[in-house]
């Protein structure tokens, strides 16, 4: 019985050295210790000793117990220490590493141009004004002097959603809708930057969506005067002080007369260039003197007041001013292209 003792002491000992994980401990620590181990096998023959022999015999039998015991108590808290220091090293991190870059963006060219554009009318006291790129066909239109039919409503091919509703096609609507909330009484001094879309093939000078900064001064006494002088304040801002303009007559449903505005070409100083086909003028806006009939749709009396408007495509005054020989870069969004836009110009 001795024997036995001694050989199984020996054989837990050796297991508990050679376990390598938490579990496997605790399956030495059942099978040996526990109420249906061998030890307790061994200690139920212990009615066959006699008196004498049954205390040494007892007393082996918890010192075998012990010493296993406390073996797997010292086992346990080694392979602890082992599990925390692997997660350690696995956790490790190196401070010395640099850190990732983090990339700062810039702003749209288009956003520059319009914030640009915003600021400068802003200090000529006019207001930014809004409205609903779903537009009913009579405020795109008909208050704009289109009534249904109207052969120049095929210059503006248009994105319909329903027989009275579409996608508006210039910012002129924000026009007529400021007006009629004015209820004839001037004086009205505005600019409305905003998304306009029309039904054109994409190409390098054509975008189905692009960016429109629509003005509109209303009051008495306002001459085409005062429309060639803010002209004439907004290129020389944008293009710089050398640049002249020249108006040409040209034709818009809602104004009367109607003008396009050019600007002097910066390449070859009006020698005439392939920049602007050897005329020495680059073509920038339209614009014009309120027609009448817009004004008398809107609730003003025509014979009191009068008034001008323009309209700026961004994408033309960004192209222009950055030299970029497509529209498509703008909405792409490749990264190159936009971060040549800094922060600081
Ligand atoms: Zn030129």
């Amino acid at each position: 019985m001795q024997e036995r003792l001694k050989e199984l002491q020996a054989e837990a000992l050796e297991k508990v050295s050679a376990a390598a994980e938490l579990k496997e401990l605790n399956d030495i620590r059942v099978s040996y210790l526990g109420k249906k181990g061998p030890i307790t096998e061994v200690l139920k023959g212990m009615g066959k000793l006699s008196a004498e022999e049954r205390p040494a015999m007892g007393a082996l039998a918890n010192e075998v117990r012990d010493s296993i015991s406390v073996k797997i108590e010292a086992k346990q808290v080694e392979l602890e220490e082992a599990a925390v220091a692997k997660r350690l090293a696995a956790e490790k991190i190196d401070v010395s590493l640099p850190g990732r870059p983090v990339r700062a963006g810039s702003q749209h060219p288009l956003t520059k141009i319009v914030e640009e554009i915003e600021d400068l009318f802003i200090g000529m006291g006019y207001t930014v004004a809004e409205g609903p790129e779903v537009e009913n066909d009579y405020y795109n239109f008909e208050a704009l002097n289109l009534p249904k039919g109207h052969p120049a409503r095929d210059m503006q091919d248009s994105f319909y959603i329903n027989a009275e509703t579409l996608l508006r096609t210039h910012t002129s609507p924000v026009q007529a809708r400021t007006m009629e909330k004015n209820a004839g009484k001037g004086p009205v001094k505005i600019i409305c930057p905003g998304k306009v879309y029309r039904r054109d093939n994409d190409d390098a000078t054509h975008s189905h969506q692009f960016m429109q900064i629509e003005g509109l001064v209303v009051d008495e006494n306002i001459r085409m005067s005062d429309l060639k002088g803010t002209l004439e304040v907004l290129a020389k801002k944008i293009f710089g002080q050398d640049r002249e303009i020249r108006l040409r007559p040209s034709f818009f449903p809602f104004t009367e007369p109607s003008v396009e505005m050019d600007i002097s070409c910066k390449i070859c100083g009006g020698k005439g260039c392939s920049i602007c086909k050897g005329t020495g003028w680059i073509e920038v806006l339209g614009a014009g003197m309120v027609h009448p009939n817009v004004l008398e749709m809107a609730g003003y009396d025509s014979k009191k007041y009068t008034g001008f408007a323009f309209g700026i495509g961004a994408e033309r005054i960004a192209m222009l001013k950055y030299g970029i020989d497509d529209i498509r870069h703008f909405y792409t969004n490749d990264i190159r292209f936009l971060k040549q836009f800094s922060v600081t110009e």
